[in-house]
């Protein structure tokens, strides 16, 4: 399908971007400043600060946008309330649908024609979104699609959240398995889809705020349900730390030698393995959440026994407990070398890491078959 979607150039091999190409700003949102900031802008707007509240209970609270339907405020004024308080964000212009309906892949058109992508999973007692920060991604990690396609710029705090009351409106209204069955809520959220979300650290701040705060200053969330990934940004994690938030923090490793993760990961020529893992340790110090480790097991890349032990050797210097890793099979993209592991070295690497003591499960890859797993977002339609 043709789309207005400039195209972005794509980088060099291992060129990091953190500048993004565009830096066109989408209209503000009530969801991108906090009550405060919500009741100056509408005083700013010539309205009384407390409508703020009442459209903030309208939007994190009812997920509604329909002027007609906000019966407290005045006939006259809901409409102009609405659009300079909750102008229109995401425009999704295509669902996929996964695993018998109970996951589905959304792509947003954002306003200026960028694509993002968030994905919702249905489970028997939770609901997981796997959400974006960035259309695109500057990190260039050369087996990930979004990586390849480069970065267009970063959300804001509003574009981030609105893909969640989105999500939450599609689970109430039958987009994503039985709309009368539950859960309806959505509980847990990870910040893995397009984009490094410590890149664009002030939206992602704003965003866990709004996703974490109680209503009607956010969607009330519990900070325990959200993960951040990051693939090893070491003063981003570090300023993550000093927020001292509940949330778990998922670090993307992928090698456990510099050699190897200097080629699969870019980044990691500025901020080396050692440092990312004394970081991750930090974290964990800090807030008492074990720090999750995402290896994607790439054939005859990066899933040799050896490299399992280094892992574990690395891991266990730090200390006991802190810590699990998540083998992932990558999904391959296609027309690319990276391929998924053959089954019986995963099972070699997972129990090597569990010989060392690492607690270490597989990761669930729903929605592969929609490009919807992790490092696999690029928004083509
Ligand atoms: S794997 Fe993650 S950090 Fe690397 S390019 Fe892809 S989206 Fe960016």
């Amino acid at each position: 399908m043709a789309t207005d979607v400039e195209i972005t150039e794509r980088p060099k091999p291992g060129q990091l971007v953190f500048k993004p190409a565009r830096r066109g700003k989408p209209p503000q949102h009530l969801a991108d400043l906090d009550l405060a900031g919500r009741k100056k802008m509408l005083q700013d707007a010539g309205y009384p600060a407390f409508r703020a509240a009442q459209l903030s209970k309208h939007y994190f609270e009812r997920f509604e946008t329909d002027p007609d339907k906000m019966t407290d405020l005045p006939a006259g004024q809901r409409e102009e309330l609405v659009a300079a308080a909750m102008p229109p964000l995401l425009t999704t212009v295509k669902n996929l649908k996964a695993d018998q309906g109970m996951t589905v892949k959304s792509v947003h058109r954002l306003f200026d024609g960028a694509m993002v992508e968030s994905v919702l999973m249905r489970y028997s007692k939770r609901v997981t979104m796997c959400i974006s920060s960035q259309a695109g991604c500057g990190m260039n990690c050369p087996f990930c699609a979004t990586g390849q396609a480069g970065l267009t710029r970063n959300l804001s705090a509003a574009e981030i959240v609105d893909q969640v009351v989105q999500g939450i409106r599609g689970l109430r209204d039958g987009v994503v398995g039985p709309a009368e069955e539950a859960p309806l809520r959505v509980s847990n959220i990870v910040f893995m889809g397009m984009g490094e979300a410590l890149a664009n650290y002030k939206a992602t701040m704003g965003a866990v705020h709004r996703l974490i705060d109680p209503s009607p200053e956010g969607l009330g969330l519990s900070a325990r349900g959200l993960t951040m990934s990051t693939v090893g940004l070491v003063p981003g994690m570090r300023k993550f730390t000093q927020e001292k938030l509940p949330i778990t923090l998922a670090l993307s490793l992928h090698a456990p030698d510099d050699e190897l993760r200097d080629e699969l990961i870019p980044v990691n020529n500025r901020w080396k393995v050692d440092e990312a893992l004394d970081a991750a340790r930090e974290y964990y110090d800090a807030t008492g959440r074990r720090v999750s480790i995402e290896y994607a097991l790439i054939r005859d890349m990066n899933d040799q026994g050896w490299r399992a032990d280094l892992l574990g050797e690395k891991l266990n210097k730090r200390g006991a407990g802190w810590v699990h890793v998540n083998p992932i099979p990558l999904n391959p993209t296609p027309g690319s070398k990276w391929t998924a592991s053959r089954p019986g070295v995963e099972q070699n690497f997972v129990e090597r890491l569990r010989a060392h003591g690492i607690p270490t499960t597989v990761r669930d890859t729903r929605g592969s078959d929609i490009d919807g797993a992790c490092g696999q977002l690029a928004a083509d339609v």
